[in-house]
């Protein structure tokens, strides 16, 4: 199965992808979390893309479609993966679309994660990440005896240095302006499924299920 997940900043792509990777052992590519990565590592490709995530704008496409074509040529992609934040606009799904024609593996399915503007902001400026499990929690939203866990495990809850409310901000005019264009792109390609993003995690997970047991897998 070879899917793009489609969704706003904190729509929920990222933990939904999560869940579907521990059902189906396909693998998630999250280009966000391997940027991350690189900075952290501070590689040079991190120190390069380091400015536009701190400001919320995208990172150049020569830089990501590199990521993209090393991650999916790695053996563990052949059996289906999910793209997670990945393509951000026109120009990517172009080249993510000649990339898998030349290996003869198109895409399945794009799914779309619809979720209110007000619920966005709120998942992400809640946002924080457990600091021993790496577990994706919200002081908001999550149950309380998860945050709890969290930190009798020792673990810090560590915010995303771009969960903050200027940044927020501008990610979301990216996503309006630059990412959005493709959810009639993919429309039009016949690949779109809309699923409502509002809930809990494990039900919105039910209507992901559901949108892709249309899908081959
Ligand atoms: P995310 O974790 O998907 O919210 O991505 C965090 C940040 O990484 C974004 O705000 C961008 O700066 C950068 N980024 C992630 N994916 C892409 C992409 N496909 N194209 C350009 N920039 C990206």
């Amino acid at each position: 199965m070879r899917i793009v997940f489609l969704g706003a900043p904190g729509s929920g792509k990222g933990t939904q992808a999560q869940l579907l990777v521990a059902d189906t052992g396909i693998i998630q590519v999250s280009t966000g979390d391997l940027l991350r990565d690189a900075v952290k590592a501070d590689t040079d490709l991190g120190r390069r893309a380091k400015a536009a995530m701190d400001a919320g704008e995208l990172v150049s496409d020569d830089i990501v479609l590199g990521i993209i074509r090393d991650r999916l040529s790695r053996p563990d992609a052949a059996t289906g993966f999910v793209l997670d934040g990945f393509p951000r606009n026109l120009a990517q799904a172009e080249a993510l679309k000649a990339v898998l024609a030349g290996i003869g593996k198109p895409l399945d399915a794009v799914v779309l994660i619809n979720v209110p503007f007000d619920i966005l902001m709120k998942r992400l400026t809640g946002r924080r990440t457990c600091s021993v499990t790496g577990k994706v929690l919200n002081i908001w939203f999550s149950d309380p005896a998860e945050l709890e866990a969290s930190r009798a495990a020792g673990g810090e809850l560590v915010q995303r240095a771009d969960d903050n409310e200027e940044t927020i901000g501008n990610r979301l005019r990216v996503y309006r302006e630059q990412t959005e264009p493709l959810v009639q792109y993919y429309r039009d390609s016949g690949l779109l499924r809309e699923i409502d993003g509002d809930g809990s995690t494990a039900e919105v997970y039910a209507r992901l299920r559901a949108a892709l047991d249309t899908t081959a897998t």
